[in-house]
């Protein structure tokens, strides 16, 4: 028995050597960490403020914490980012890749706004949703990223650009509620006053709709944006699109919305693909005002960026705006989104999917 114990913490403990990046902890594990060790809890501010505040990139930075703690923190952890090794600069648009320590490859996208700069995070290598229109989809999830891997998408973008980004939206490669953990911790990273500090009201939660975690997400109580990739107003067209349809009806998706917004007190965005000949009729317009009537909902039409895998085109811009007519008279608030990045080939996976071509 001893031994098997003392074999799994050998293991534990050489594994937290090896793997354990300091950017995976909020200030709580910190704290915690700090107080399991026997140091004062408040170290855990100390080194988010030397790591997110003066963007140390070593421990040997952190002077006001003393030697033998800077000893033990370089034997717990390390504070390795990934590389970006190919970026593509469009008009307000920038997309970075990113290679990972086993080799794997995610993507981030910068927007430049009048209101500030947003930036578009993955979450996962690969997506296992398996939507049909979409190339993360098509390339299937590899794993999930790890908090850090998050964390330094920001970190290195807002270095290597220069500037502060002050919105990020969970719309890159991956779902971000089949890494719910994870995307959580990196949240309340972002989110801290000692950390990065990105209001709540400034970070976006996209999901393709797993309604357990919707239901979870709600009880975490935390001010952040909710966007659902609804993409057709009825199961029968949607199940064509979206595998996750298959699971949950869109009355199930739309209760858990509907509790979201009662205790969240925050907008739900509904967005929505125009795919010609698919979901992009007057009939469908109607259908989808007629579903989201009275519901505190905003919906996004995005203009379908063309991939050379995927058979589906892009609405014409025509059928586009009749179809936000439709909503717009039966009073649902509705924006077409900018064609932003077609130019760098920005819809969630094709920067990625592109490279791996090459
Ligand atoms: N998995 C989550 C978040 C990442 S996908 C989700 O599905 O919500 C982010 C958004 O990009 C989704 O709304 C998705 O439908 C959209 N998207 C995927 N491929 C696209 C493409 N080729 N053109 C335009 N939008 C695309
Ligand atoms: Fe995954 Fe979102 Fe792409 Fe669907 S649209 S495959 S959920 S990344």
């Amino acid at each position: 028995m001893t031994s098997v114990f003392f074999c799994h913490n050998f293991c534990y403990n050489v594994l937290r050597r090896v793997d354990m990046n300091i950017y995976n902890m909020t200030r709580e594990d910190l704290e915690k960490y700090f107080e399991s060790i026997g140091e004062k809890k408040f170290k855990g501010i100390q080194v988010f403020d030397w790591l997110y505040k003066k963007r140390a990139s070593s421990f040997e930075e952190f002077t006001n914490i003393k030697k033998d703690v800077i000893t033990k923190l370089k034997e717990d952890f390390v504070i390795n980012k990934p590389r970006i090794i190919k970026v593509q600069h469009g008009k307000d648009v920038h997309k970075y890749l990113f290679d990972l320590k086993d080799g794997e490859k995610i993507e981030a996208v910068l927007m430049n706004h009048d209101y500030g700069n947003s930036l578009c995070v993955s979450t996962q290598v690969g997506c296992n949703m398996g939507c049909a229109f979409c190339e993360s989809g098509r390339l299937k999830k590899r794993r999930n990223l790890e908090v850090y891997e998050m964390v330094t998408q920001i970190l290195l973008i807002e270095e290597i650009q220069n500037i502060r980004i002050s919105h990020v939206v969970l719309m890159g490669i991956g779902e971000p509620f089949d890494n719910y953990e994870n995307i959580m911790k990196f949240i309340s990273i972002i989110n801290d006053d000692y950390g990065i500090m990105i209001g709540a009201r400034h970070i976006t939660v996209s999901t393709s709709g797993i309604v357990p975690k919707i239901i979870e997400f709600s009880k975490e109580k935390r001010q952040v944006n909710l966007a659902i990739s609804l993409h057709a107003p009825n199961d029968e067209i949607r199940s064509k699109i979206m595998k996750i349809s298959k699971v949950y009806s869109i009355k199930e998706l739309l209760d858990a919305v509907k509790d979201y917004l009662k205790v969240s007190n925050r907008k739900v965005t509904f967005d929505y693909i125009m795919l010609k000949g698919i979901n992009d009729s007057k009939e469908c317009a109607l259908e989808l005002s007629k579903l989201l009537k009275g519901m505190n909902a905003y919906v996004n039409l995005i203009p379908y960026n063309e991939t050379s895998h995927i058979e589906f085109e892009a609405s014409d811009k025509i059928t586009i705006m009749n179809f936000y007519d439709v909503l717009k008279k039966n009073k649902i608030n509705v924006t077409v989104r900018r064609e932003f990045g077609s130019e760098v080939d920005a819809a969630c996976g094709q920067l990625r999917s592109k490279y791996e071509e090459e």
